[in-house]
């Protein structure tokens, strides 16, 4: 085995690891947020037509200031930090906040556009220690709507596939920043080819709720889902994200604000990047009460919502206060040939679910093991 891959080895257990105290936490106690999204600099280097999350002036958030945001987050118990832009990149100090959260034991990963990748500048990422890269890309070919390309990001990609010790996510937003919907599929396939993740989103406006896709499109989200391996895959189990494809609304409930945080550049929490403005409290006096509060909060926008990390966390809440309706709704019944959701979700689920007000009192076993993985996740 290769140096890198052996350290790529060691860091995918690690990793594993901790991602799935994550969610052991997650599924133990409703009163901490699991992902924070937060903001290291509004300024990006592009300027994609569609998108209203950048500027081309804004300087970068002082380490100091960063640094005390992610004393803050780790204070309140949040377990996942996405940093976020603008453009990640542009942080000359990007490592060092990457170091200071792993320094608390969160799980710490990036969104960039990659222009800025170099062979230096992964390796830098990899002492820092960051769990996960995600890279949008629109189209194959630059156009007047999105220069995120394959084309021009090709070199950036192979570059990863060499170097990076992390695992890399290509992410393709059908309807975005394309007319050729189709370019997807050839973003997700090369992306494939060189032993990266992939996925594909549904384009939404900047309220969060889904716009309409036409039929082309649906058929290249179907196609790209196609491609998964036989393993699970929140996209096809999100039940809601089927639902909004169908220009249904669903009936859940947002835990945003307390379960999931967005911490903007002046160091405010909203509730996502689409529904800025609310609560609007500094992260430096958002209390317990603050997140408890606002974890329960009714959200007007929830029915179209597309923003599917939420949907996530809202899935595990439910999964521990009301796991019959959650597992229904997450794992129906497979049809032959169909995967079941990976061993360690299921052993999870199992564990935890019981403790919800639907069940009766969990077994002598279920309690051993339940026991047994909270010692061994070191969760206390
Ligand atoms: S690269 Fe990302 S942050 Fe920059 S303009 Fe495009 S979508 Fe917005
Ligand atoms: S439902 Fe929640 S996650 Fe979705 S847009 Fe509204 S506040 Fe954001």
């Amino acid at each position: 085995m290769s140096n890198i891959a052996l350290r790529r080895a060691v860091r995918r257990y690690k990793r594993v690891y901790r991602e799935i105290r994550m969610v052991a936490l997650a599924l133990k106690s409703p009163h901490h947020p699991v992902f924070a999204h937060m903001v290291v600099t509004r300024r990006c280097n592009l300027a994609c037509t569609y998108c209203s999350e950048f500027d081309n002036f804004s300087k970068p958030v002082p380490i100091e200031e960063m640094n005390r945001r992610v004393d803050r987050l780790a204070a309140l118990g949040t377990t996942a930090i996405t940093l976020t832009g603008g453009e990640t990149l542009l942080h000359p100090q990007l490592e060092d906040i990457i170091a200071r959260i792993r320094s608390h034991g969160i799980i710490v990963l990036m969104i960039t556009n990659g222009y800025l990748l170099t062979v230096e500048r992964i390796e830098r990422l990899n002492r820092a220690g960051l769990d996960r890269m995600q890279i949008s890309i629109d189209n194959v070919q630059p156009d007047d709507v999105s220069k995120k390309s394959l084309k021009v990001l090709d070199q950036k990609l192979r570059w990863l596939a060499q170097y990076a010790e992390f695992p890399v996510h290509i992410h393709s937003v059908v309807g975005a920043g394309t007319t050729r919907p189709e370019d997807a599929l050839t973003i997700q396939k090369r992306a494939r080819e060189l032993g990266l993740g992939s996925s594909a989103g549904i384009v939404h406006d900047p309220t969060g709720h889904i716009q309409a896709i036409d039929e082309k499109s649906k058929k290249t989200l179907e196609d790209i889902e196609g491609m998964s391996k036989p393993l699970f895959s929140f996209a096809r189990h999100n039940p809601w994200r089927a639902n909004l494809l169908r220009g249904q609304p669903n009936d859940w409930h947002c835990p945003a604000g307390g379960r999931h945080l967005y911490i903007c550049e002046d160091g405010l929490v909203h509730y996502c990047m689409a529904q800025r403005g609310y609560p609007a409290i500094p992260l430096a006096d958002y209390t317990q009460a603050d997140i408890d509060r606002e974890a329960k909060a009714p959200k007007s926008c929830a029915p179209y919502c597309t923003i599917f990390c939420v949907h996530r966390i809202a899935l595990l809440d439910q999964i521990r206060d009301n796991p019959g309706k959650a597992l229904v709704q997450l794992f129906p019944a497979p049809e032959p040939g169909q995967a079941k959701p990976p061993l360690p979700i299921r052993a999870l689920t199992a564990a935890f679910s019981s403790a919800g007000p639907e069940r009766s009192a969990p077994s002598r076993s279920t309690l051993l093991f339940r026991k047994a993985a909270l010692r061994i996740l070191n969760i206390h």
